[in-house]
């Protein structure tokens, strides 16, 4: 097992790993910007080092500052968290070649599953079901035509770079589908530097599940089952919950089959999240992020496993402390995202927390690196915290989820709470029955 481990991340998920390297008897090294010198998980890790300016393409993106870092402070290993350099292939290669331990997939597979459309052929050969559409890259508008055509509209262009909603256009007849198309691909090249782009049938009225697996690199993986993260907006999730109100246990074991099978195949190793949207009684592959997701803890909290220890595990070659009988689903997880943001807008709100007061109590875990008087800066993502419970049943959850919202308290910037405690009003929260397009329209009309 390793001595030491650097964190190359921030904000909550850097505390998170921390915790799981407290309780492992593992040191922990936190890297942070000018900006982050305050900071909890500063504060938190055994040992801490600057490694650049504000701006994070100078610091928590900056792949020489970060091995520098590893190399002054000896860690063995790094976990990326979420974000930041955890989808990249080449810093893998580069922490690789100096030595050091990445908790991770190898390069290879995150090279795969970051390229849409080889991530969605390997898919496909493997066994997972994927919405219908293009085979590879879509070069000129007359082939997105006649595919269009034949499919049926509507249709979606999608960036094979793709990521974080960006370069997707939704054409829903022939006359917009030329727009459509030129659009997506000029996001696609001022965001991702590649303009190719392929064609999906689009789903009117999907929910967004995905299933939590898990790989020792040796061919053996699991399921976690699924996670519901259908409340998104601007395709950003917003609530997640465990098990998937709509997923049946007979749904739940055959996608969970496919997937961890599909993982053993190729002999992944760690965790991985292999997204689907999710309609009349079908899935439909949409893409696998190769990292610990930011709604691990739903999935924690009903199987009672620790997914950073076992992520650590697997990276220095010991076994998965389970096999997937030991994997029972005990109630229900919701978690809440809290971001500093001012509502309607959604505007980031930075500043500085005047009063900080985390709710407790029977099934209740916060996730934040916020304390009192600390200053929030402008530079990074506007999640400050995650409030997850667990409940016997969905109801008991939900119930456990507005009486900890109530005691929440973030004063001195605006937050998402009362989006929160809105939501948790509404009948189709309530009973579990909303789609991907449920809180944009909810928003658009009744709003917060
Ligand atoms: P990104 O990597 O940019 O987040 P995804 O492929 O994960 O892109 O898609 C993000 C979201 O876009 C999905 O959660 C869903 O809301 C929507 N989406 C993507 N593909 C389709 C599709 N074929 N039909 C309907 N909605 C889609």
């Amino acid at each position: 097992m390793f001595d030491k481990i650097l964190i190359a991340n921030r904000g909550e998920i850097a505390l998170r790993v921390i915790r799981a390297c407290r309780e492992m008897g593992i040191s922990s090294v936190a890297v942070h910007s000018t900006a982050d010198a305050d900071a909890m998980h500063v504060r938190m890790a055994d040992e801490t080092i600057c490694i650049g300016p504000a701006s994070s393409a100078q610091s928590y993106l900056s792949i020489p500052a970060i091995i520098s870092a590893c190399e002054v402070t000896g860690a063995q290993a790094i976990h990326p968290g979420y974000g930041f350099l955890s989808e990249n292939a080449r810093f893998v290669q580069v922490v690789e070649d100096h030595g050091i331990t990445f908790i991770g997939p190898s390069a290879e597979h995150i090279r795969i599953m970051g390229d849409k459309i080889t991530a969605k052929e390997t898919m496909k050969d493997l066994g997972v079901p994927c919405v219908p559409g293009s085979e590879g890259g879509v070069a000129d508008f007359e082939t997105a035509r006649t595919l269009a055509a034949d499919m049926g509209y509507p249709v979606i262009i999608k960036a094979t770079a793709g990521g974080g909603g960006r370069g997707m256009k939704v054409a829903r007849g022939e006359e917009e589908l030329e727009r459509a198309f030129q659009t997506a691909r000029s996001e696609a090249k001022a965001a991702f530097g590649n303009d190719e782009v392929y064609i999906e049938k689009y789903l009117t009225t999907p929910r967004h599940i995905e299933v939590q697996v898990f790989g020792d690199g040796k061919g053996r993986a699991v399921h976690l089952g699924e996670r519901d993260c259908s409340l998104q907006r601007r395709h950003q999730k917003v609530l997640e919950e465990a098990p998937g109100p709509a997923i049946s246990e007979g749904e739940r074991a055959r996608i969970g089959k496919i997937c961890a099978e599909a993982v053993a195949e190729i002999g992944y190793s760690g965790a991985g999240t292999i997204e689907f949207l999710y309609e009349d009684g079908e899935f439909y592959f949409i893409e696998m992020n190769t990292r610990l997701q930011v709604e691990h803890p739903v999935t924690e909290a009903v199987f009672g496993v620790d997914l950073v220890r076992e992520q650590i595990r697997v990276a220095a070659g010991e076994e998965l402390s389970f096999v997937q009988e030991d994997l029972q689903i005990n109630g229900h997880a919701i978690e809440a995202r809290i971001n500093a943001e001012k509502l309607p807008s959604f505007a980031p709100s930075p500043g500085r927390i005047t009063q900080y007061h985390a709710p407790g109590g029977l099934g209740v875990r916060i996730d934040s690196a916020l304390y009192d008087g600390y200053r929030i800066p402008p530079y990074y993502d506007s999640l400050i915290g995650k409030l997850i419970v667990h409940g016997r049943d969905r109801t008991e959850a939900l119930a456990r989820m507005n009486r900890a919202l109530g005691e929440l308290i973030v004063d001195g910037v605006d937050t998402t709470i009362p989006l929160f405690r809105a939501l948790l009003e509404e009948e189709a929260v309530q009973t579990g029955a909303y789609n991907i397009h449920w809180l944009e329209h909810w928003l658009a009309r009744d709003g917060v």
